[in-house]
């Protein structure tokens, strides 16, 4: 029988990562605390429509990577593969959404696209996404970006990833440029790869987003979307652009930066690092102004970000930014059937003497010397040793395994004591 292997594209984390993932996850966590965002858990899986009409029919997305199936009632459903059309619907549904409020959300959680996987890009991936909602001031882009800007502080990333920033316009504008572009790329038609054809006619913006080293010249070339820029746009932008200098923040303006998603409006940003390949991206997101009357709200405007755990996880273990190695306090060695009998009981004992003491019990018996190569692999302060001797005299041996001092013996009755005192 062949053994089974998970879903290409779908991978499993395992305890070695942990560590990574769960600095991360708290670091992401106080770092919201700190700003004011709550948090919302939302379904993995949402009708397909409302992805339809909110990614837009002709982007990557929902053209051919979308996990898509009818379930039993034969409604069409999908997989999520990004969280701020789920969070909108919510919004929405839940009357949470209006003019003149203000709601401050952050979500995490697997996405899944039918992506071609490779280093850094999977099929089901984690982001962690923040959406403001009622705010429609270049104030707000600043601060999802400071906040961002700060958690590659704490992890210590600072240095390896930079924001490159753009601004896609209004709906209007955007129309025009649609326009100017279709023309432009026409005229080179014999130029362009086969992505880049298809792409032509029905979301031409997405051509200057091109990974393709050929068409490099042409796309340089092409018109700019700043050019079509509407007053308030080209305004906010600035205003956007100055803030930003104001409070320290390095920046590219990046014309080229367009997003996949069709939502998106005016100020959109990347954080992009040069160390993991191809897959450079590793936070990005932008305003969507216009989503939430799109998916029958009122109009509301909005921004978000979504920053790609993988990837950020996958920087930490390339800069070798080595997270605490979990800590055991005590790792207890049960010699022989009484001290197997009595071991529970003790062990129970202490843990209600000492709430939180992190204590490896030994299970599946073993030799001396098998069980302290077990005590050590733990990375244990201490390893407490019941054998014969120790059950008949009730006592245990305390032995100090990353710790000074010398090797004792500890009544029962005080080592619950004991042990607060030394790891309580
Ligand atoms: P997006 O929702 O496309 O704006 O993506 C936001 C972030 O999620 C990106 O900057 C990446 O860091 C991450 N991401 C997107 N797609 C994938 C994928 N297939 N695998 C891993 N990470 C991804």
């Amino acid at each position: 029988m062949s053994t089974l292997q998970a879903v290409r594209g779908m991978h499993d984390i395992l305890p070695e990562d942990m560590p990574y993932w769960a600095r991360l996850e708290q670091t992401l966590r106080d770092l919201f605390d700190a700003y004011g965002y709550s948090e919302v858990r939302l379904p993995i899986v949402e009708k397909t429509e409302l992805f339809l009409r909110s990614i837009g029919e002709v982007t990557d997305i929902v053209e051919k990577e979308m996990y898509s199936f009818d379930d039993r009632n034969g409604e069409s459903l999908t997989l999520r593969p990004e969280g701020t059309a789920g969070s909108v619907r919510a919004g929405i549904e839940h009357g949470l959404v209006q003019p003149q409020q203000t709601h401050k959300w952050w979500y995490s959680g697997p996405m899944f696209r039918h992506e071609r996987p490779q280093k850094g890009r999977y099929r089901q991936f984690h982001q962690v996404g923040i959406e403001v909602f009622g705010l429609e001031g270049p104030d707000i882009d600043v601060e999802l970006i400071l906040l961002t800007r700060r958690l590659w502080q704490m992890l210590g990333l600072s240095t390896v990833v930079q924001l490159e920033i753009n601004t896609l316009g209004s709906p209007e504008s955007r129309h025009t440029f649609r326009q100017l572009l279709v023309d432009y790329f026409s005229a080179h038609r014999d130029r362009l790869d086969e992505d880049s054809l298809r792409r032509l006619e029905r979301n031409p913006l997405r051509i200057l987003d091109s990974k393709n080293p050929d068409l490099k010249d042409l796309i340089e070339g092409a018109p700019r979307l700043h050019d079509s820029l509407d007053d308030e746009s080209r305004a906010h932008f600035a205003q956007l652009q100055a803030m930003l200098a104001g409070a320290g923040v390095a920046f590219v303006v990046n014309p080229h930066l367009v997003r996949g998603l069709d939502y998106y409006n005016r100020t959109v940003f990347e954080w992009k690092t040069d160390r993991l390949g191809a897959q450079a991206a590793v936070a990005a997101g932008g305003r969507y102004d216009g989503l939430v009357a799109q998916l029958g709200g009122k109009s509301v405007p909005a921004i978000g970000c979504a920053f790609g755990m993988e990837r950020v996880v996958a920087l930490l273990q390339d800069l070798g930014v080595a997270p605490a190695v979990a800590q055991v306090d005590v790792y207890v060695v049960l010699a022989g059937d009484a001290a197997v009998r009595v071991g529970f009981q003790l062990t129970e004992a202490w843990r209600d003497a000492v709430p939180g003491l992190r204590m490896v019990v030994n299970c599946g018996g073993g030799s001396f010397k098998a069980q302290f190569r077990r005590a050590d692999r733990s990375h244990a302060r201490w390893a407490v040793i019941l054998g014969e001797d120790e059950v008949q005299k009730q006592v245990i041996t305390l032995k100090p395994l990353r710790e000074q001092g010398e090797q004792r013996q500890v009544a029962w009755m005080m080592v619950g004591a004991t042990l607060k005192s030394l790891c309580g």
